[in-house]
């Protein structure tokens, strides 16, 4: 895993506040564990993987929580830097009683992963099965760890969160791209057509290997050169979709790593996910293993 980590501090209030406005919210504010990287990492570990983590955070106590909690999951992060006079990436959330936020990130410390922390990494990298990269860290960094796993037949599998500007031209270094519905739209830009199975071909002909769009509460496409599979949603109450995708992307990745076929992967990511959203907070909602088998037996 090679990413972002990132604590948040949520601000509930009835409203959001206005440019040089100040309103007072509720009474306490919520610090939690995020960045995508960092999720993804804990919902493949969840998923009974061996994660290791390549990332850099400051050498502020925000630092020393995430590398905390990381490892209470079961994360290794003896490639994880800490960068004196950095601060650890950070992520103000606003929300209002509706449910509508506001949320500035301050990539700090995640700014600073470069290709020669990816470079430090290269023997952990060959070692892998699986390469699993998202857009939260300087994008140098990305494509040079895709370029090793590529080389040392890792495979690479893509979430291109959040959204890039336009198509990398290194898809065809992703053996499989996670985007979610908007992801995957500005990727493929507007000449894709409106359809996911449009998008997705337009993604494969860019070169990705395969491309699962997610698709919320309707599920999710698996597009590959030959076949084209919609898996259908769980029915469930959902909570709060905050982390979906990441622990769609951890649960696809460990999926994977054991050996399923990427069918079968995508269906336990579909289930995994399902369930995180009956759970609020994004972190906090990741299951365990054993957790998705008994929802899958219902
Ligand atoms: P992201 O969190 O990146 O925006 P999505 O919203 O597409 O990603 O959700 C990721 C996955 O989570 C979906 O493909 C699906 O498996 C699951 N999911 C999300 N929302 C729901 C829902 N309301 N009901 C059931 N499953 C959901």
């Amino acid at each position: 895993m090679i990413g972002s980590i990132n604590s948040d501090i949520t601000i509930a209030a009835d409203t959001l506040v206005k440019p040089n406005e100040t309103i007072v919210g509720h009474a306490d504010y919520i610090l939690s564990q995020g960045g995508k990287g960092a999720n993804q990492a804990v919902a493949a570990a969840a998923a009974g993987a061996t994660v290791a983590m390549v990332a850099c955070v400051g050498d502020d106590s925000f630092g020393e929580s995430a590398i905390a909690d990381l490892k209470k999951s079961g994360v290794d992060c003896s490639h994880v830097r800490t960068i004196a006079g950095a601060s650890t990436g950070m992520a103000a959330v606003l929300v209002d009683s509706a449910g509508n936020n506001m949320i500035t990130v301050a990539p700090g410390a995640n700014g600073r992963l470069g290709v020669a922390d990816i470079r430090a990494a290269e023997p952990l990298i060959r070692a892998s099965s699986i390469l699993l990269l998202q857009l939260e860290v300087p994008l140098a960094a990305v494509e040079e760890a895709a370029r090793i796993a590529r080389a040392a037949g890792v495979r690479v599998i893509l979430n291109p969160a959040p959204a890039p500007a336009s198509l990398p031209d290194w898809l065809d270094q992703v053996d499989i791209l996670i985007p979610n519905q908007h992801e995957a739209t500005a990727l493929a830009g507007r000449g894709a057509g409106a359809s996911a199975e449009a998008t997705a071909q337009h993604l494969l002909e860019a070169g990705a290997g395969a491309v699962v769009i997610t698709l919320g509460g309707d599920g999710c496409l698996l597009a590959q050169a030959e076949r084209r599979q919609y898996v259908a949603p769980y029915a469930v109450d959902a909570v709060d979709t905050t982390g979906a995708g990441d622990t769609f992307c951890g649960f696809l990745a460990a999926g994977l790593a054991a050996g399923d076929a990427i069918g079968d992967a995508v269906e336990t990511a579909n289930a995994a996910a399902a369930i995180s959203v009956t759970r609020p907070r994004a972190r906090e909602s990741v299951p365990s293993a054993a957790d998705v088998a008994r929802f899958r037996d219902q």
